[in-house]
């Protein structure tokens, strides 16, 4: 899920356009880019598995530092005070952080802890039902977000086509 991630950060940039796009388009995949960090340092553990689907091939075996709850909200404060010298913005790029989160939850195969090492795993396993099908999920999912994030440029004359 990267579509569904950027298509929430594009309604958000179109609902709050005075907020800076880095804060919010990077904040949507914070908890993605922190995760790529932590399994190249060890922290996070994947295994190979080819039946995983639709398209990781691997089993997001632990991922609690940045994909659990706590550690989401935790990272998404964090990602927030990088902008506190306006407050407007932090409050954005915090629930663009945690919008990941959020957006993971119904996709993922119960891999997302609620805090690390903990023994209770949310993610409603969409990914593991649907398959290939996911994408189609996601893919209507992102085309709604994106006409409200279009509509709304184009009512203030800019027009992103
Ligand atoms: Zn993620």
């Amino acid at each position: 899920m990267y579509v569904g991630h950027f298509a929430i950060g594009m309604a958000l940039k179109a609902r709050y356009p005075d907020v800076p796009t880095p804060p919010i388009l990077l904040g949507v995949v914070f908890l993605d880019i922190l995760a790529g960090i932590f399994i190249v340092l060890g922290w996070n553990q994947v295994t190979p598995n080819l039946q995983a689907l639709p398209y990781l091939y691997f089993d997001l075996t632990f991922i609690d530092w940045d994909h659990s709850l706590l550690a989401a909200i935790f990272w998404s404060i964090i990602w927030a005070v990088c902008f506190i010298k306006h407050k407007r913005v932090a409050i954005i790029a915090g629930i663009a952080s945690f919008s990941h989160f959020l957006a993971d939850w119904p996709m993922h195969n119960n891999d997302l802890a609620l805090f690390p090492h903990s023994d209770y795993h949310l993610g409603m396993g969409l990914w593991n039902q649907f398959g290939i099908g996911s994408w189609v999920l996601e893919g209507i999912f992102s085309t709604v977000l994106l006409i409200y994030a279009f509509s709304l440029f184009r009512k203030r004359g800019i027009d992103l086509t």
